[in-house]
């Protein structure tokens, strides 16, 4: 490695052995082995080392890509101890690519505390953008796509859990929540009191046989799917609600000048207008008018 540059440029010789070496965050595919992209394979193939979440997971991959290179387990439980070593590798110019066992790394996987301490360095770090399974499920979801908040996995913790749940049932954006296949169902149920009859879309198994999409509330979800098997992603639709109370809270704070801009950019007739207003200022249509001429 160390002919190139990430964008492909050729680097000569006394710049390159200034340089200390990269760190390249190349996301790997979710489910079907196909969904990777050529420059991750080209990197993949280039580095001096590969640091995985799961060694033998990885492996596969780089079986069926023809891959051969040293492999260094990097995860949740040895990161902080594996991190300091793994420096010292890339300001020794040593190039090398992190990946998880599916997906984006960093992600809800590994990779914080490195990122963190490459930034320290000042050791360049590449993202190789692919599969992300939050995105696809959120662009087939149909919920709202403009904003969202993804939560990851939910805690453990009872008292942050709890907060956590609290949020989700506030929140006016699409919620994004990972799950672990065997905590499913109870975090369904979890979720059920709190959503009352609020749309969700379960991602199941992207991009594999049983790829699936079940839309509807999570009672009838619940109903329709007792046993959850596989890999899944919770989507639930924003408030509704907490955003009308929002608009709500705005609305009354405008003067009477505020409001008729407002519903002016809406499009709506001076009519239409005066009797929005006067509704939300609680007075009759005619003081209103009365006002405006
Ligand atoms: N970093 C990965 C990413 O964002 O692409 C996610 C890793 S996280 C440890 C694993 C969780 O992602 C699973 O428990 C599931 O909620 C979700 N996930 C990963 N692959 C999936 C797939 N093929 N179908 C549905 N959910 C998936």
């Amino acid at each position: 490695m160390g002919k190139r540059d990430n964008l492909g440029r050729g680097l000569g010789r006394g710049e390159r052995e200034k340089m200390s070496g990269i760190l390249y965050l190349v996301a790997t595919p979710i489910g079907n082995l196909e969904d990777i992209t050529f420059r991750a394979i080209r990197i993949l193939k280039e580095v001096d080392l590969i640091i995985a979440e799961d060694t033998r997971q990885t492996l596969k991959l780089l079986n069926h890509y023809e891959i051969s290179k040293p492999l260094i387990s990097y995860h949740r439980h040895n990161e902080e101890v594996k991190v300091e070593g793994l420096i010292q590798k890339l300001k020794e110019g040593k190039n090398i690519a992190l990946v998880s066992d599916a997906g984006t790394p960093v992600i809800s996987d590994p990779g914080e505390v490195i990122v963190k301490e490459a930034i320290k360095e000042q050791i360049k770090i590449i993202p190789i953008p692919g599969a992300c399974a939050l995105i696809n499920a959120l662009i087939t979801s149909g919920l709202e796509t403009k904003e969202f908040s993804f939560y990851g996995f939910l805690s453990l913790n009872k008292k942050l859990r709890k907060e956590e749940l609290e949020k989700i049932r506030r929140e006016n954006k699409t919620s994004i929540l990972y799950e672990a296949p065997h905590k499913l169902k109870t975090t369904l149920k979890d979720l059920e009191h709190l959503l009352e009859d609020r749309q969700i879309v379960i991602a199941r198994e992207l991009t594999k046989i049983h790829e699936e999409f079940l839309r509807g509330t999570i009672s009838q979800i619940l109903e329709s799917y007792p046993e959850p098997r596989g890999e899944h992603i919770i989507l639930i639709e924003g408030n509704k609600l907490q955003q009308e109370t929002e608009e709500e809270k705005a609305i009354k704070e405008m003067t009477i000048e505020e409001l008729y801009q407002y519903y002016e950019k809406q499009n709506l007739t001076k009519n239409e207008i005066i009797k929005k207003i006067a509704k939300d200022k609680g007075v009759s249509k005619n003081e209103i008018y009365q006002l405006f001429i």
